[in-house]
C-alpha cells in the first residue's frame, strides 16, 4: 500500500478502510476541496477472503468508468454460466450468467494505485471512533504506535465488521453469517460457477469454482457449527459424486471472514448527519448471492457526488439516500428474489422445470 509520509492531525473527511468502496471513494471525491485521508489496517492490501468474481453490474461500472483491467489481474477460467447443484433433491441446472474471474488482491490494490496522489493514504487500524459536537476522534494503532485523528466527516468504508458502524450507529445492526473458503490443487478447470443449496447445513448457498490451478470451495453460515456445517457439505458433495474425495484432501489455503446479509432494508444503514456508511459496511451486498463489489463501488460513487453537490452535512447525507435509492431497490428485489431460491419446494419446482436453463449437450462432469 503507498503511504503518504506526512499527514497531519486533522482532516475534513477520513475515509476507513480502502477495499472497494474505499478505494473508489477516495479516487472520486473532490480531494482539491477537499483534504482526504484514506486508511487500512491491513498487512498486504487484498488480502481478503473473497471469490473474486466480478459479476456483470461489476463489469458495467468499470464500463461507465472508462476501465479496462489489466492482463495479470484476470485469472483462468472465465465463466459462461451458473451450474445450480441442490444436494436435497440431487438436482443440477445450468443458467446463463457470465463473471469475470480475477484475482481480488490484484484488483484492490489496482484500485488503490488509481487514487490521486492529493489523498493522504495510511496504513492503521482503526480502533475506536468518538463523535463530539460537529466533528469525530478516531484512535488509530499504526505500526509507530498510537495516534489520534480529528474530522469533520467521517466515512465507514470498513466492510461487514465495520468499526465505524459499530461506534457510531451502534443500534444498528445488520445480520452476520461467518464465510469459509477453502482452496485446493485441482487437475482440470471448469467454466462455470457451481451454486450449492443445502437447506440443512446453511442458510446461504456455497460456491465451487476454479482459480489457475485451484478448485475453491466456500459457504456462508451461522455462526454457531459453521465450521461443522462447512465440513458436513463437503462429505455431501463427495457422497453425491459431484467432487472426488481426494481434490478435498490437502487443502492449500483456508480462509473465512463474516459476511453482511440485509433483510429488504433492515440492515441498510447510509449514516447521519456527517458520518456515512458505504459497500459492505452500509449493509449493501447481495442478500441472495452475496456479491458485493458492484454494490461498493456504486454507493462510493453515490457518496462521492453527494459530496459534490451537498454544501453541508445534512444535505450530503439527503443527497446520498437519494443516490442510493435505486441500490435500495435492488437489495429489496434480490430479498423477494431469495425465497425462489432458498425455499425447498420453489426451487425444486424451477430446478425441475428447466425454464430459462441451458440445455447442456455433454454430459454432467464431476469437478
Ligand atoms: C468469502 C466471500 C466471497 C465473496 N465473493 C464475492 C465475489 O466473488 N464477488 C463479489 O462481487 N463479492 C463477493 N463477496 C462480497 C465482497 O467481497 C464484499 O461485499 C466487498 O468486498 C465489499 O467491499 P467493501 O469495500 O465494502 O469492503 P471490504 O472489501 O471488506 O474492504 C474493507 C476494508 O476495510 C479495512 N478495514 C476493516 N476494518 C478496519 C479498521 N478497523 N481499520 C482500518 N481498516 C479497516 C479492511 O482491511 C479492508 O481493506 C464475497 C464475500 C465473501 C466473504
Amino acid at each position: 500500500m503507498k503511504e503518504t509520509n506526512i499527514y497531519r492531525s486533522h482532516y475534513s473527511v477520513v475515509i476507513v478502510g480502502a477495499g472497494p468502496a474505499g478505494s473508489n471513494l477516495a479516487r472520486r471525491i473532490d480531494s482539491k476541496k477537499y483534504d482526504v485521508l484514506l486508511i487500512d489496517g491491513a498487512e498486504q492490501k487484498g488480502d481478503k477472503a473473497c471469490g473474486g468474481l466480478l459479476s456483470p453490474d461489476a463489469q458495467d461500472l468499470l464500463a461507465e468508468y472508462d476501465i479496462s483491467l489489466p492482463r495479470e489481474i484476470l485469472v483462468s477460467p472465465q465463466l459462461f454460466s451458473v451450474r445450480t447443484i441442490d444436494l436435497e433433491i440431487e438436482d443440477v441446472q445450468h443458467y446463463r450468467r457470465s463473471y469475470m474471474n480475477i484475482d481480488r488482491a490484484k484488483f484492490d490494490r489496482f484500485l488503490l494505485e488509481m487514487v490521486p496522489d492529493t489523498v493522504d493514504v495510511l496504513r492503521a487500524v482503526c480502533k475506536t471512533v468518538r463523535r463530539h459536537g460537529e466533528g469525530f476522534t478516531l484512535q488509530l494503532k499504526t505500526k509507530d504506535g498510537e495516534k489520534t485523528i480529528h474530522c469533520d466527516y467521517l466515512i465507514g468504508a470498513d466492510g461487514a465488521n465495520s468499526i465505524v458502524r459499530k461506534c457510531v450507529f451502534p443500534c444498528n445492526k445488520i445480520q452476520k453469517y461467518v464465510a469459509i473458503q477453502q482452496w485446493f490443487e485441482a487437475e482440470q478447470e471448469n467454466p462455470y460457477y457451481s451454486c450449492v443449496f443445502d437447506n440443512a447445513t446453511s442458510p446461504s448457498c456455497s460456491w465451487i469454482f476454479f482459480k489457475d490451478g485451484n478448485m475453491v470451495f466456500g459457504g456462508a453460515f451461522s455462526s454457531t457449527h459453521c465450521r461443522e456445517a462447512f465440513e458436513i457439505q463437503k462429505t455431501k458433495l463427495i457422497e453425491k459424486g459431484i467432487v472426488p474425495a481426494y481434490v478435498f484432501e490437502k487443502p492449500v489455503k483456508t480462509e473465512a471472514c463474516m459476511v453482511a446479509r440485509p433483510h429488504f432494508l433492515s440492515g441498510i444503514c447510509q449514516g447521519d448527519g456527517n458520518a456515512f456508511l458505504i459497500g459492505e459496511a452500509a449493509g449493501f451486498i447481495s442478500p441472495s448471492s452475496l456479491e458485493g463489489i458492484s454494490f461498493a463501488l456504486s454507493s462510493a460513487e453515490s457518496l462521492a457526488r453527494a459530496f459534490e453537490k451537498g454544501m453541508d452535512g445534512k444535505n450530503i447525507i439527503r443527497y446520498y439516500k437519494n443516490g442510493t435509492r435505486k441500490l435500495c431497490l435492488k437489495v429489496k428485489c434480490k430479498c423477494v428474489k431469495r425465497p425462489f431460491m432458498y425455499n425447498k419446494i420453489l426451487r425444486t419446482l424451477i430446478l425441475k422445470s428447466g425454464v430459462a436453463a441451458i440445455k447442456m449437450k455433454l454430459q454432467e462432469r464431476k469437478v
